[in-house]
């Protein structure tokens, strides 16, 4: 089989843990596979060095930024070549640049437009194992960029397509995708198989195990992907087409974003193209934004409010205000205390009852809901960062445990 690995930052934290996952990687060439393996930089390394750059120059340069954090994998790279071939076995480590990963020019987040093969066959020819660094690609000018944060998973997913790899495995520090992030819901359960379309959801609604990018991906090019330990022999979660046992399920995961902030105007004159205003001047801006509410009109005057990612607060906030008299409103209020807590299922849309009981679960354990959102397969509201380790455990509860037979004889244990 070809297989392509990838193993994230605390698989290959220290000398130890980089020792640990090079046997793995001999251990599935012994039986017979060819492989490429991508890997991320070691535990912390690309927090340090934006630490690192930012205590230099807050406004460091982002072509100089992604010059230094690419660093992070190329470093892991070399190092897993050592080890591998200090257990006996053939490595060879390579950059994005030398395979031949052609990415768009964002510094920051680049995504990937092509990917060579031919540099990946001919090491795999010569019965080498292919050590590829994650999250970097090189762009038309021939200067390094990064993908986004956390996608190593794509650099993965996107080798296995161009490659038509049998498999896509991603190692990581859990035994796969649980029905809620297992550090903040401690009775939360691994799913065994999951569809793409509630995967790419969760993954795009904060759950970070899996990068969203990468499951798009996965989803196009029809990949079996797998999210599996790195440091246990536990079978993990499958990502793939039909799940038989889907409809079964009210909700099969819950997903919480705390990057988020949350901006409102009041006072805005009542008439019609006051919101194309402002969400065109956050357009122009190169600003997404998330979950909108609008107040119903009184005296002439009604109030919106909105998320947008945490990064992008401080440049609304100035846009916005630099349109005060354009757009016409008494006031500007916003904060970055917030999180959105979502509930995924794409048996959502045939159970009636899946809102109120989420919000009957909120309600139980003194969780204000600030803003709602809903789509077939999720509603997510807006709370307080504060409240969610108990709002998750308490509408974990509600879901997951209180369903726990269909876990059990389904997707689940
Ligand atoms: P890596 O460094 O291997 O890429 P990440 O930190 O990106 O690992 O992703 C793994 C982490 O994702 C886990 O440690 C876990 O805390 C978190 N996580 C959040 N939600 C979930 C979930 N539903 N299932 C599994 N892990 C989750
Ligand atoms: N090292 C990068 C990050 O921390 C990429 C990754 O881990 O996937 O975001
Ligand atoms: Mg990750």
């Amino acid at each position: 089989m070809l297989i392509v690995q990838k193993y994230g930052g605390t698989s290959v934290a220290n000398t130890e843990c980089i020792m640990r996952v090079a046997k793995r990687i001999t251990a599935a060439f012994d039986a017979g596979n060819k492989l490429v393996v991508v890997v991320s930089a070691q535990g912390d390394t690309t927090d340090i060095l934006t630490n690192k750059a930012n205590k230099i120059n807050p406004n460091a340069s982002k072509r100089e930024l992604d010059m230094l954090l690419t660093t992070g994998e190329q470093q892991s790279v070399a190092l897993m070549a050592m080890a591998i071939h200090s257990l006996g076995y053939p490595a060879t480590s390579l950059t994005a640049a030398q395979v031949g990963i052609h990415a768009t020019s964002t510094y920051g987040n680049a995504r990937i437009k092509n990917i060579e093969t031919s540099r990946m066959l001919s090491e795999i020819e010569r019965n080498n194992i292919v050590l590829v660094a994650g999250f970097q690609g090189v762009n038309r000018y021939g200067d390094v960029t990064t993908l986004g944060r956390g996608a190593s998973d794509t650099t993965a997913v996107a080798i296995a397509a161009v490659l038509g790899a049998d498999l896509c495995e991603i190692y990581t520090d859990v035994e796969g995708v649980y029905t809620a992030d297992p550090r903040l819901v401690k009775n939360s359960v691994k799913i065994n198989q999951i569809s793409y379309e509630e995967m790419l959801e969760l993954s795009s609604l904060g759950v970070q195990v899996l990068h969203n990018r990468a499951v798009e991906m996965a989803k196009r090019y029809r990949i079996k992907l797998v999210v599996r330990s790195s440091m246990t022999n536990a079978e993990g979660t499958l990502i793939k087409g039909d799940v038989p046992e889907m409809e079964k399920l009210y909700v099969s995961g819950i997903a919480v974003d705390d990057k988020i902030a949350r901006i409102s105007l009041i006072g805005l004159n009542d008439k019609p193209g006051i919101a194309y205003q402002i969400f065109s001047f956050l357009a122009k801006a190169k600003i997404s934004v998330d979950i909108i509410l609008q107040s119903i009109g009184r005296n002439d005057t009604k109030d919106i409010s909105f998320t947008v990612h945490k990064d992008d607060l401080t440049e609304a906030v100035a846009v916005l205000t630099s349109q005060k008299d354009s757009i016409g409103f008494d006031e500007i209020s916003y904060d970055d205390q917030s999180a959105k807590l979502s509930i995924v299922g794409a048996g959502m849309v045939t159970n009636f009852g899946v809102a109120s009981m989420m919000f009957e679960a909120l309600y139980d354990c003194g969780v204000n809901v600030n803003m709602i959102s809903t789509s077939e397969v999720k509603i997510s509201v807006l709370i307080n960062k504060n409240h969610v380790e108990k709002a998750m455990t308490a509408v974990h509860d509600k879901f997951v445990n209180n369903q726990i037979d269909f876990y059990k004889g389904g997707r689940g244990l």
